[in-house]
């Protein structure tokens, strides 16, 4: 359990995503201490400057300061933004080799300094870099979480929200598996409040399963497009790695879809990938597996068999 009365923040990588997390921090009051650290120090610096200089507008006060590996030592949560961003049309899996290198230098350092909180993983393919992760810390699955697919699920009831016309807060729907190109939506276990959501498509003609399905691939062709568009996407995922944060710290037992390590759940083993996950002030409390239908088990083993077969050519 991380110590209740402490809330300070490591984020390694300062780039594009870990600012846009940093400056969602600071706007939400999400941490009372946060370090910033980046092979480019000059950066940092400069980062660290520009956001005290917000304090005053801030919703609370903050310690924030450019640091190095040894802020890690009492650290609660250690963000990992750094890497190298996905180029148009590149898939997520082809950055693995050159992040898997830059990891190897990340966690070590912090590691030998004693940080015995909870790594918190962004950089992409998020589900590989949250198992690299794993194996280079030793520690235990329970305090390895990846953002996963919790930007895609947050885009999906975006999207269904808009379609049937209700607030997105009352869309429990979820893309789940592999951050990329396998994930896909157990629409059998999509819910408008408690009310399945094939069965208000069915109930009703003005919608259909092709328009859900359609929402299914904008947003699992989103993330291209905003590349496309403006060359990487930032604030979507300093949003969600905000919201993942204050479910650490607020001890509050959410159900995000965090990359967890399966542990014998939806039958596999030694996976990491987006699943419904129980999140509070220890990581990951409990996964919360849900009773798909045999085409979603199918697309689910498709999206582990997908991600395994790069775990085997990792040389860790
Ligand atoms: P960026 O290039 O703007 O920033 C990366 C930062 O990492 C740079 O400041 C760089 O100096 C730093 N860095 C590189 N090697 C380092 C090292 N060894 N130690 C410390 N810092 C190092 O890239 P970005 O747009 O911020 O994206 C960062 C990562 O986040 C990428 O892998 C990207 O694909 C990923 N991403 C993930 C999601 C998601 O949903 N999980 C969404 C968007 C982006």
């Amino acid at each position: 359990m991380l110590r209740s009365d402490s809330k300070k923040v490591v984020i390694v990588g300062t780039g594009m995503v870990g600012m846009s997390y940093a400056y969602a921090m600071l706007n939400q009051s999400g941490c009372d201490e946060m370090v910033l650290i980046d092979v480019n120090e000059k950066k940092t610096i400069g980062e660290a400057m520009d956001l005290n200089h917000g304090l005053a507008f801030a919703p609370s006060t903050m310690k924030i300061y450019a640091g190095n590996y040894s802020d890690c030592g009492d650290a609660d949560i250690v963000v990992i933004c750094a890497g190298v961003a996905q180029k148009p049309g590149e898939s997520r899996l082809d950055l693995l080799n050159r992040n898997a290198a830059v990891f190897k230098t990340i966690i070590e350092p912090i590691v030998a300094v004693g940080f015995h909180g909870i790594f918190l993983v962004a950089t992409n393919p998020v589900d590989i870099m949250t198992y690299i992760t794993r194996k280079l810390s030793g520690f235990p699955a329970a305090r390895v979480i990846g953002s996963g697919t919790t930007l895609d699920t947050a885009r999906l009831r975006f999207l269904v929200g808009e379609y049937f016309g209700i607030n997105p807060r009352n869309i429990h729907a979820y893309v789940i598996g592999e951050h990329g190109d396998s994930e896909f939506v157990p629409w059998s276990k999509a819910l408008i409040a408690t009310k399945s959501v094939i069965d208000v498509v069915n109930q009703n003609r003005e919608y259909s399963m092709n328009q859900l399905i359609a929402i299914q691939e904008e947003v699992r062709t989103s993330a291209q497009v905003i590349i496309e568009a403006k060359k990487a996407t930032y604030y979507g995922i300093g949003m969600a790695l905000t919201r993942i944060t204050k479910a650490i710290f607020q001890d509050e037992n959410s159900v995000l879809t965090v990359s967890s390590m399966l542990c014998g759940e939806y039958g596999e083993q030694d996976v990491t990938i987006g699943v419904p996950t129980i999140v509070n002030r220890n990581g990951i409390k409990d996964i919360l597996e849900l009773n798909l239908n045999d085409e979603e088990v199918e697309k689910f083993k498709n999206s582990c068999e997908t991600l395994r077969k790069f775990y085997n050519e990792l040389e860790l």
